[in-house]
């Protein structure tokens, strides 16, 4: 089979074409470095099939990080049948820096001239064949997001693969020409593989080369003393990129024609003045995202009830008419888009469950073979599929945000205001990924060049609440505000949920580069893409992947552990079968009381004389979510449901099931703030884990868990006390003073304390 390469800058569209050849869904994100390793597909409709692979977006051939020596490697030792050089053609100039290395290389070249439906739209031309003419390798104009002209690039593309090419290279009227051609013939001689690019590699200094050809390095060493007075004072990689700019302005960019431009800014730009203002910046931010969280979690639409107060129960004098009103209007007022979507799933999942209890029922099954589906298997799978629709419409939201390329600037906002703390922009990024989910948030650390800064942003990814986790929010939240009725809305809460992960990630990471990381920020640089208009299909496809893998995880990790859940609480140690009302004497209630105790400072442990008998249930729910989130809330339902089997015989839904619990063991909301805290801060779930132990150094993982554990318990802790009483803020406020004066003095030199003073000696 033939193999084509996908290369190109960061965010040049690579992906997108991907997408559109291979017919995959692989994530494409309005921000550079989304595709951190590559990634393979077929391409079925040339004469023969074609394997495709993309390959992570660069800027240069050099091997400074890991995306340009992922893509090296690929097209030198995998030798593809044909490169395909995506080339962003708003951006033409510096995206041909990296097509004139790629020349270099011996193997064909068809260069796809992409976005080329917003050239055409701000009125510039290319033209495309003069291009071709000058580079000399076939050129063609393409739109990967409209798919436009997509066919005639794969045809070029399989025509190219069909011959040999040679290496050229621009540099041959440059003053390094001599120099380059010299070592071309040394390494050709030698036998090397694409000498050409290798001598112009080494005779910039790279240091792979100069390790692998010594003999040769010799030769440009004895040249560069003839450049020692010239401006560049002999240094060969900035002439070498001074040419490839020189030649490139000189006579490339005359197929580029500008249409006569106004003054004016770009629309970009000026969303920009707004979006990215030095101090509006992140209250903006935060006013957008508040938005996102009451759209979708809000039952009160734009609080419109709050404020003019017309919301009463509506009793139309017919059942179904009535649950068909609840879906759209209630007590609280109009619902949000976010909650009609999660009362219409609980109306399904209602008539479901509703059905298979009867079914059941007139087929006489027995008692316990009852309660395994309706409470066990339904009662875990009903409580995720429940909020399915409701997470996907945040999702939504989110995706738009990440491709219209604001998130993009958010990263850039968060590195401003963040830098003098320790953390830097780049890590913000796959923070930010971390709300979809934290294992591709952890792939992405790979290009985090900086050792400590990849560690720490791994431990703190999960910070950002993760999809499977926001059902545990938006249902204790539902709890609180329904039982306790204090006076704010759901959204706000769990909006107030997320802020506080965020700035918890934010603090952690401060603190930690006080103390066990310290460092350098590394700089961060990164272009701001321009805002587009988020693609129909391109969020079509994210929601597709994550519905996918939303229903695989429920009908596998989520009813299995549903079921062991179920098993372990209806069974004695002497593996008899116990009805609801004996679940006290289970061994699930017996493992869950003894670890309990560890939870009382958090305020879901023994705090209250109800809890003791029940209170249990919500460690094990914590447990069971170590292994995916997702069962806090499927745990929540299996104990909820057989709890309440005992009293009433519907199977509860969305918050109901909390509420239920909130009565049954006496938590209070602080608990339960706390609990939700606690699983936030606390170890992700296996997945993740995973994925973070293999991003990180070997070794540091046992530090990473360790972090997890104590960060969780500690702030849950504070939650709790702080809200369960108030005036203990000042008790926390004193410690934070204490901490934070004791670094500065530190930091100042007028503190050494002894394991600081032993380390120094160690240096020494
Ligand atoms: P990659 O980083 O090179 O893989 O780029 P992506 O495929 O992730 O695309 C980056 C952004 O450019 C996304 O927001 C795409 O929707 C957008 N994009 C890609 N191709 C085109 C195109 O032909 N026209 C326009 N207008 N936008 C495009
Ligand atoms: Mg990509």
């Amino acid at each position: 089979m033939l193999k084509f390469a996908l290369a190109g800058n960061p965010n040049c569209g690579k992906t997108t074409l991907f997408n559109s050849l291979t017919g995959s869904t692989a994530h494409v994100g309005n921000w550079p470095g989304v595709t951190v390793d590559k990634r393979e597909g077929v391409y079925k409709k040339a004469a023969s099939p074609v394997a495709i692979v993309d390959l992570p977006g660069i800027y240069s051939l050099s091997p400074y990080t890991p995306e340009e020596v992922i893509s090296r490697n690929f097209i030198l030792d995998e030798k593809p049948d044909c490169v395909i050089n995506i080339v962003d053609a708003t951006n033409l100039e510096r995206n041909l820096y990296l097509t004139t290395q790629i020349m270099e290389i011996d193997v064909p070249i068809v260069v796809a001239l992409n976005m080329i439906d917003v050239v055409k739209k701000s009125g510039d031309k290319i033209d495309a064949k003069t291009l071709e003419q000058k580079i000399g390798v076939p050129v063609v104009e393409i739109s990967a997001l409209k798919d436009e002209g997509i066919k005639e690039l794969m045809d070029r593309a399989y025509e190219a693969a069909q011959k040999k090419r040679a290496g050229t290279t621009v540099l041959e009227s440059s003053a390094l020409a001599h120099v380059i051609s010299d070592v071309r013939i040394a390494l050709k001689g030698k036998g090397v593989e694409n000498p050409l690019f290798h001598a112009i590699k080494l005779t910039e200094g790279d240091e792979l080369e100069v390790k692998a050809h010594p003999d040769e390095m010799q030769m440009v060493e004895e040249f560069k003393k003839q450049f020692a007075d010239d401006v560049f004072e002999g240094d060969f990689e900035a002439m070498v990129a001074d040419a490839r700019y020189k030649y490139i302005s000189a006579n490339f960019s005359t197929a580029f024609v500008r249409a006569k431009k106004s003054e004016k800014l770009t629309k970009s730009d000026k969303a920009d003045r707004v979006l990215t203002h030095r101090i509006w910046g992140i209250p903006i931010f935060l006013v957008i995202l508040f938005a996102i969280f009451h759209f979708t979690f809000g039952e009160d639409l734009l609080y419109l009830n709050a404020i003019f107060g017309f919301a009463t129960d509506v009793d139309t004098g017919n059942e179904v008419l009535n649950a068909f009103v609840a879906v759209f209007y209630s007590s609280a007022g109009v619902s949000t888009p976010g909650a009609i979507l999660f009362n219409l799933m609980g109306f399904i999942c209602d008539q479901i469950g509703g059905g298979i209890a009867t079914g059941l029922e007139n087929v006489g099954a027995a008692e316990w073979a009852q309660g395994l589906v309706n409470d066990g298997i339904w009662g875990g799978l009903s409580g995720v599929l429940s909020f399915i629709p409701q997470i996907l419409f945040l999702f939504l939201l989110i995706s738009i945000l990440e491709d219209s390329g604001y998130m993009a600037r958010v990263a850039f906002i968060l590195d401003r205001a963040f830098r003098k703390f320790g953390l830097s922009g780049r890590a913000f990024i796959p923070m930010i990924m971390g709300f979809g989910c934290s294992v591709p948030a952890a792939i992405n650390t790979r290009t985090l060049a900086d050792e400590k800064e990849r560690i720490m942003t791994n431990r703190v990814i999960p910070f950002f609440t993760c999809g499977a986790k926001a059902p545990i929010l938006a249902a204790v939240c539902g709890a609180i505000v329904h039982i306790w009725n204090p006076g704010i809305d759901q959204g706000l809460i769990v909006f107030l949920l997320y802020v506080f992960g965020m700035a918890m990630a934010v603090i952690t990471v401060a603190l930690m580069r006080q103390t066990t990381m310290r460092g350098e920020v590394p700089p961060f640089i990164m272009e701001l893409p321009a805002y587009h208009a988020p693609q129909f299909r391109n969020l079509m496809v994210h929601l597709w992947d994550k519905l996918k893998h939303y229903i695989k995880k429920a009908f596998t990790i989520i009813v299995a552990s549903a079921i062991v859940i179920w098993f372990l609480s209806h069974m004695s140690w002497e593996w008899h079968y116990l009805p609801d009302e004996r679940m006290n004497e289970s061994i699930l209630h017996d493992i869950g009381a003894f670890v309990s105790w560890i939870c009382t400072p958090m305020g879901f442990g023994y705090n209250t004389a109800v809890m003791r008998e029940t209170g249990w249930v919500f460690v094990v729910a914590a447990v069971t979510g170590l292994i995916a989130k997702e069962n806090v809330i499927s745990t929540f339902f299996v104990l909820g449901n057989c709890l309440g089997g005992a009293l009433n015989e519907e199977t509860m839904e969305g918050w109901e099931a909390v509420s239920f619990l909130v009565t049954e063991t006496g938590i209070t909301w602080q608990g339960l703030i706390a609990f939700t805290v606690f699983n936030m801060l606390t170890i992700p779930c296996f997945a993740a884990a995973a994925t973070v132990k293999g991003e990180t150094p070997k070794g540091k993982f046992k530090f990473t868990v360790a972090f997890w554990m104590i960060t969780s318990y500690l702030t849950a802790t504070a939650v709790f006390v702080v809200l369960s009483w108030w005036w203990t803020v000042f008790i926390l406020a004193a410690v934070i003073a204490l901490v934070v004066a004791y670094f500065i003095l530190r930091n100042k030199g007028k503190i050494n304390l002894k394991f600081r003073k032993r380390s120094n000696a160690a240096k020494e």
